[in-house]
């Protein structure tokens, strides 16, 4: 290896230019042709295009006036192999430490259940995990199971990586450290949020900083093959409205080949156009559609003399009120239960986060939750909202 990550250099339409992050003292040059993450191809389509967005982990203090330093960020589909792709990303990672949602912990445990029901998490089996920023380590439950953690760069039967990928710049050395540290006959763990779901769902605002690749079942069987691995099993979860993990072993290993689960996966992308780049560009006209929605509903609410406040201050949030043009007239505050995002504001508005213990002083006639995920655990874990008449609305469908 040793290639030059060159897809962090990306050209813009009238050549090369050079973009100044103010606010988090790095520059970045924008030069040269793309080239994929994965393949280092460089022929490909930006399928969807936010425009200038602030970072979203960017939380400034909520006394801070801005404006916040904003950055393009677009999504890229490589036409050789598949990879949709984040295309540059000059911002620096300082998101405050978030909470971890019920949902994450409960399918870390469903997930553990059903892989260790296929055998391949063995009593004393060694564990390499590549964690996610965000949490969600396996790491407690696989030693419970009798797995040994090993050191960094050690070898081990099972090396697990939960949602960590996406967040490496350079995919391919990424994934090419992971498989070689896999032990003979032993397994790669791959989770992650499928681009399928993405696509089936609108969920345009999954692009982010910082989450540099968006996955499908015949992109990562391609990076798999480019280092001598193959799928051989695949399990499905409801998380994030649909997370796929994929276990992978090396071909020489490989007895069957793919199991049925992986060839409907690999068949269930294929039909949903996770390669056909006219198909995610209906991404940008989810986009659209969603920001128009919320507005218009929050107007709407608002005409009709009723408060609505915003819970979960994640990066989806960021994007979808930046592009909806919601300020703190339309939506006063979004609670979030991380302590540290309590003072602060959402990047690119003025509404401030709040803690979750405020909500019922407001009196909400409706509480949008930005991560439809979390519904149920947040509207156990606040009765006092439904108790003085208000009600819980997923943002996404705009209804309770
Ligand atoms: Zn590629």
């Amino acid at each position: 290896m040793g290639a030059p990550v060159l897809a962090a250099r990306w050209a813009r339409p009238g050549g090369p230019r050079i973009l100044t992050a103010a606010g988090t003292g790095r520059r970045e040059d924008w030069m040269g042709e793309p080239a994929c993450r994965a393949c280092r191809g460089r022929t490909g389509h930006v399928v969807l295009d936010l425009g200038e967005q602030p970072a979203c982990d960017y939380f400034p203090r909520r006394d801070d006036p801005g404006p916040d330093p904003v950055y393009p960020l677009q999504m890229w589909l490589c036409s050789s192999c598949g990879l949709a792709q984040l295309v540059a990303d000059p911002t620096v990672p300082e998101e405050p430490r978030g909470t971890e949602p019920a949902a994450l912990v409960a399918q870390a445990a469903d997930a553990v259940n059903r892989v260790g029901g296929a055998g391949l998490l063995p009593d004393g089996a060694r564990v390499a995990e590549y964690g996610s920023p965000h949490g969600g380590s396996w790491l407690g439950l696989l030693t419970r199971r009798g797995l040994k953690p090993v050191a960094d760069g050690e070898p081990a039967e099972v090396v697990l990586d939960c949602f960590g990928l996406m967040h490496a710049a350079d995919q391919a050395a990424a994934l090419e450290e992971r498989t070689a540290r896999v032990a003979p006959g032993g397994v790669l763990l791959l989770q992650y949020h499928s681009l399928g779901t993405i696509i089936r769902c609108g969920q345009w605002n999954a692009l982010r900083h910082g989450h540099y690749a968006y996955y499908s079942a015949p992109a990562l069987a391609a990076m798999l093959a480019r280092n001598g691995f193959a799928a051989c099993t695949a399990w499905w979860f409801e998380l994030y409205g649909g997370t796929v993990l994929l276990a992978a072993g090396r071909e020489a290993d490989a007895g069957g080949g793919p199991d049925g689960a992986v060839r409907s996966l690999l068949a269930d992308d294929a039909r949903a156009g996770v390669r056909d780049p006219a198909v995610l560009a209906g991404l940008q006209h989810d986009a659209e559609a969603r920001a128009t929605g919320l507005h218009d509903w929050l107007a709407a609410e608002q005409s009709a003399g009723r408060t609505v406040l915003g819970y979960g201050a994640a990066s989806r949030a960021v994007a979808l009120l930046l592009r909806a043009g919601v300020d703190r007239a339309l939506l006063p505050a979004v609670a979030d239960a991380s302590p540290a995002k309590q003072g602060l504001r959402m990047p690119g508005t003025d509404i401030p986060v709040v803690d979750p213990g405020q909500l019922a002083a407001h009196r909400p006639a409706a509480v949008l939750v930005f991560l439809t995920d979390l519904l149920d655990e947040v509207r156990a874990a606040y009765p006092e909202v439904e108790a003085a008449g208000g009600r819980w609305v997923d943002a996404d469908a705009l209804r309770a």
